[in-house]
């Protein structure tokens, strides 16, 4: 029986009838073994579509080797916060690795990009001021906005006509303006130019988010921004993380020498909280000199998302036009996305279903995402059943 105070228990059981009903109940499926993209779920090996290890760096022997040497020399805790003393000499080389990749004047690591982006929205706006962002934003920039006790407006989706009357509106204080570079639902591309220019105009600061481009777009790997030639003069402060592309753990937040400095002084979310391990620290400095020294990685990922948007388009597989390693297949209702993950997982694929509220109601949807990791047989497999299954779950 439960112990649970009465007005508590009243709550969840509502609650959770309530997610049940909507097949909105989520499950964590724990991996028993296996280097992504193979994993093993209860005894059976399955080909993972729904990670976000887009190069296959998670499994890489030369981050892996450099996050034991790290290990064997400073152990596994970095012991104290960045500002006490769990900050150490690993931490100073990937900081100063990507400030001269990224080509902004410095760079400040985090432990994770939901931390990241509460450093930069909490810790330079307040009340009195505006932060714009879009509506498909990732849930950590909503957050922040949120915790900022800045007025937050979202915007439509890469809609820039009113954004630029939410800045227009808005005429003391300080404005920004954030922005995922990738969407991660969509994987679609913000206007960043286009931003650019507006945040110039309008003397607001543009934030960019790069969580899913880094490592994946742009010549040298260096994201969203470098593909479109976007400088720290166009983007003052961008963010990116180490848990995508770079196959690791952590984040990262670069741009102007003051701004970065400040939110060292005054990020909440870097000052209590205790730095990430040292071997965290090694594995993402590896992972971003393997951005240089193995490209084939991006080109292979390239062909297979080819691949995939021209098998899919050729078995009537609908779409959402995304040119990027996320594929959304939009289905709508909850329980066809949550019927179609079910029977591509017992075909062998696991494609988790994204549901609401992470997506808009009704555009409820299997989130294909592709890897470097992968191979073109796999995809043309996938492909096969993900027609049968779209054919079975009809909304
Ligand atoms: C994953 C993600 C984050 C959060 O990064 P973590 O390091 O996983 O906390 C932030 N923004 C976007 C767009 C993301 O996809």
């Amino acid at each position: 029986m439960s112990l649970l105070l009465p007005a508590f228990q009243k709550l969840l059981d509502e609650q959770h009838w309530k997610r049940a009903s909507q097949n909105l109940v989520r499950k964590r499926r724990p991996r028993e073994e296996g280097t992504l993209p193979l994993v093993k779920i209860n005894g059976r090996t399955l080909i993972n579509f729904c990670g976000n290890d887009y190069l296959g760096l998670s499994a890489h022997e030369t981050v892996i080797n450099a996050a034991k040497a790290a290990l064997d020399k400073f152990g596994f805790g970095s012991g104290a916060s960045q500002l006490v003393s769990g900050y150490t000499i690993l931490h100073r080389q990937l900081e100063e690795a990507l400030a001269e990749k990224t080509g902004r004047d410095r760079a400040l690591v985090f432990s994770t990009g939901y931390m990241a982006n509460q450093a930069i929205i909490n810790g330079l706006m307040g009340r009195g001021d505006l932060v714009a962002g879009d509506r498909f934003n990732h849930a950590s920039l909503i957050d922040a906005a949120i915790i900022s006790r800045a007025r937050f407006k979202r915007y439509p989706h890469c809609d820039t006509a009113v954004l630029t009357t939410l800045l227009n509106q808005h005429n003391k204080g300080k404005k920004m303006i954030v922005t995922d570079a990738v969407f991660s639902m969509d994987g679609d591309i913000a206007p960043l130019e286009e931003l650019s220019a507006i945040g110039k105009q309008h003397e607001a600061l543009l934030v960019v988010d790069d969580a899913h481009g880094f490592g994946v777009l742009g010549k040298s790997g260096c994201g969203a921004l470098e593909e479109q030639g976007l400088g720290q003069a166009d983007v003052p402060l961008m963010m990116a993380t180490f848990g995508k592309a770079l196959g690791g753990f952590g984040a990262f937040v670069a741009g102007d020498a003051d701004l970065i400095e400040a939110l060292t002084q005054t990020s909440r979310t870097l000052i209590y909280t205790t730095a990430p391990p040292p071997a965290i620290a090694a594995a993402a400095l590896a992972a971003l000199e393997l951005l240089g020294t193995e490209p084939w990685r991006r080109t292979k990922l390239r062909e297979l998302i080819t691949q995939f948007i021209r098998g899919a388009t050729e078995r009537g597989i609908p779409l959402s036009g995304s040119d990027t390693a996320i594929q959304p297949i939009i289905q709508g209702s909850a329980e066809s996305a949550l019927n179609a993950s079910q029977y591509l997982f017992e075909q062998g694929f696991w494609i988790a279903p994204i549901r609401p509220p992470t997506v808009p109601a009704g555009t409820s949807r299997l989130r294909v995402t592709l890897t470097a990791g992968h191979e073109p047989a796999q995809v043309d497999a996938l492909l096969e059943s993900l027609a049968i299954a779209l054919e079975k779950c009809r909304n």
